[in-house]
């Protein structure tokens, strides 16, 4: 089988005449990068708003009768600079007024943000010499909104079948028959992943100038390792975490497939990336443990009962107590007589009387015990659950730091374990864990 690349463009890549060039040479240095997915163009400094920004604030304007002439001449002006700086032949004014024809006729927001990313991949096309193919005519929305995988894979297979290489504009796609859909924010990646799979890539990849993906935070542990390999599953669970290596529709869409996915640098183009796929490669040197992370202000909410082990219903009468109140339950851990539940803080503690006296009413405990200051630290790896000895380096660790473990979670998964420390112990513990479990 043929090697087949497709190549995701994130905003950062696609910022500056330099950096599009830079993402030129990077396509142009294989050749198996045959299909190139682009983001609108991104920011340049830290004050300065992404275009995508731009046309969602420019659209607002234009709804609320406000002026806007400011703004389309910064989407103009900010697409001259780039076609002037790649000496590309291409009317911008003429997709200027074409926005703002189908601005006044009223086409709505998703058309006017959508314009960043279409009017980039012309652009981009045009310097590459590449086909041009509109997202809109194969990424298809059902009319509530979601997207309709059958014809959106069958028709992405009609459009690039025979198509040697081509550049696509992520983050949108077409709702019924004429109107202008976009993903959600990031969205770009999902139009990269029906990409690969229409095209029966050999990879999908993301350049963008996301920081690496660190085994730990690099505000707590001092130069922490760069995860260089994963699981979709893995990755399933960082994303939880709030890691975002890939926006989360892509890892739905690969995993089943299980094209891998590489996450690469466009500042740092010769480092290697990460890479995730369905099973960590048979050489892989990588250890049990691939991600710590954690998040501090918890609150735990102890309820007690005697005989609480007898009684059904319980878990269900908590639970909708926290969700009828829109607070999702983190976790949750059953002792014989106890029942814990784990919420973030400030959601507690806004409704915190409502929600004691509700639980009161429905259970009729014998105390309810509301511990503060918990951070919850989770350790991601496959094996987690089978690897003999694997929690013994890791309490070592956290032990021999001098730091109390609060409570223990262990899914059934064998991807993660997951433990409470008080906050004040918090960093201590990632470090005490990053040094037993990602060093050794
Ligand atoms: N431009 C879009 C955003 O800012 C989509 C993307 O970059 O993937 O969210």
């Amino acid at each position: 089988m043929s090697e087949v690349i497709v190549s995701k463009f994130g905003s950062a890549a696609c910022s500056t005449p330099e950096m599009i060039r830079r993402a030129a040479q990077i396509v142009m240095s294989n050749e198996n990068r045959k299909y190139i997915v682009v983001s609108a163009p991104g920011s340049r400094s830290r004050d300065e708003v992404k275009m995508t920004d731009t046309l969602f604030i420019l659209n607002s304007r234009y709804e609320n009768r406000e002026d806007f002439a400011a703004m389309m001449e910064q989407v103009r002006s900010r697409f001259i600079e780039i076609v002037r700086g790649l000496g590309v032949n291409f009317d911008v004014d003429a997709e200027i007024s074409n926005l703002k024809k189908n601005l006044f006729f009223g086409k709505g927001n998703d058309f006017v943000v959508s314009r960043g990313e279409y009017i980039m991949a012309k652009i981009f096309a045009e310097y590459l010499g590449w086909k041009f193919i509109d997202a809109a005519s194969f990424v298809i929305f059902n009319r509530d909104g979601t997207l309709d995988r059958e014809k959106t894979f069958a028709e992405a297979e009609k459009v690039f079948n025979g198509v040697a290489n081509a550049v696509i504009p992520g983050f949108y796609g077409s709702i019924g028959g004429t109107g202008i859909k976009l993903f959600p924010r990031g969205g770009g990646d999902t139009t990269a992943a029906i990409v690969a799979r229409a095209v029966n890539a050999s990879l999908c990849e993301k350049w963008s100038e996301t920081t690496k993906v660190y085994s730990a935070d690099p505000s707590i542990v001092d130069n922490p390792a760069v995860i260089r390999q994963l699981t979709y599953e893995e990755l399933k669970q960082l994303t939880y975490m709030g890691i975002n290596v890939f926006h989360e529709g892509v890892i739905l869409l690969m995993q089943g497939i299980g094209i891998p996915i590489t996450v690469r640098n466009i500042h740092d183009v010769d480092d290697e990336g990460t890479s995730v796929a369905s099973e960590l490669p048979a050489d892989s040197k990588r250890g049990v443990a691939a991600c710590i992370a954690g998040k501090r202000n918890y609150r735990i909410i102890h309820i007690e009962k005697f005989g609480l082990n007898r009684l059904t219903g319980i878990g269900q009468k908590i639970f909708s107590i926290f969700t009828e109140r829109n607070i999702p339950c983190e976790h949750y851990l059953s002792g014989i007589y106890r029942f814990s539940v784990i919420v973030k803080n400030p959601l507690f503690d806004l409704k915190r009387a409502e929600i004691l006296q509700a639980i009161n009413d429905a259970v009729r405990p014998e105390n309810i015990i509301v511990e503060k200051n918990l951070s919850l630290i989770t350790v991601v790896g496959k094996g987690m659950g089978t690897v003999k000895g694997i929690f013994a380096k890791m309490f070592t660790g956290i032990a021999n730091a001098g730091i109390k473990v609060r409570l223990i979670e262990q899914g059934t998964d064998d991807l993660n374990i997951i433990i409470g420390v008080y906050d004040d112990d918090y960093e201590a513990a990632v470090k005490a864990i990053y040094g037993a479990m990602i060093l050794h």
